[in-house]
C-alpha cells in the first residue's frame, strides 16, 4: 500500500486518442501545479477514487507518464473512470484520491496488446477498490470539495 495522494482540477482536452484509438476514454487533468507530486511518484498505472462535481464518485484507474506507445512529448495525468457515462464532462471539476499502484509505464508491440493491458489494469483496479483497505477512501472529503 502507498500513502494516498490527491490531485484535482477541471477536466482538460488531451490528444483525443483515448476514446477514438483505444475505446477507453481518459479524463485528462492539467499537470500544472503538480510537478512535485508527479516527481514524487514514478510514471505508471495507479488506481483510486474519482469525484466528478455534477455526477458523483467512481472507481478509477489512471496512467501517469509519457505514454511510450504514442511517444507523447508531455507527461499526462489520465484517469479512466470505471463507469459508463452518457456524455462528456470536459471542464467539470474532477478530484482524485490515488490509493494504489499497479505497474510501471511500459511500451507495447501492438495496439491490441496495449488495449488488453489497460483492460486488465481496469479489472485489477475494480477488484482492489472493493477491499476495505482501499474502499474506505471513497468517503474521503477531498472528493466532494468542488469549488
Ligand atoms: P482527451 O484526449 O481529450 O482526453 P479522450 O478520448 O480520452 O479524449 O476522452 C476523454 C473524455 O471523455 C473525458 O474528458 C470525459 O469528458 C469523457 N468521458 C466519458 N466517459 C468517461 C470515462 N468513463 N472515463 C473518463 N472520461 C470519460
Ligand atoms: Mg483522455
Amino acid at each position: 500500500p502507498i500513502n494516498p495522494w490527491y490531485i484535482g482540477g477541471p477536466v482538460v482536452k488531451g490528444y483525443g486518442r483515448g476514446s477514438k484509438v483505444l475505446g477507453i476514454p481518459t479524463a485528462n487533468l492539467s499537470t500544472e501545479g503538480y510537478s512535485d507530486v508527479l516527481s514524487e511518484h514514478p510514471s505508471g498505472v495507479y488506481f483510486g477514487w474519482a469525484g466528478v462535481s455534477t455526477r458523483g464518485i467512481f472507481k478509477m484507474v489512471m496512467s501517469i507518464g509519457w505514454n511510450p506507445f504514442f511517444d507523447n512529448a508531455e507527461k499526462t495525468i489520465e484517469p479512466w473512470l470505471l463507469h459508463d457515462f452518457d456524455d462528456d464532462f470536459y471542464g467539470e471539476d474532477l478530484r482524485l484520491v490515488v490509493v494504489g499502484y499497479i505497474r510501471p509505464e511500459a511500451n507495447f508491440p501492438s495496439l491490441e496488446s496495449l488495449i488488453a493491458k489497460i483492460q486488465e489494469d481496469g479489472r485489477i483496479a475494480e477488484r482492489a477498490l472493493d477491499l476495505p483497505l482501499y474502499s474506505k477512501y471513497r468517503n474521503d472529503q477531498y472528493l466532494k470539495q468542488h469549488d
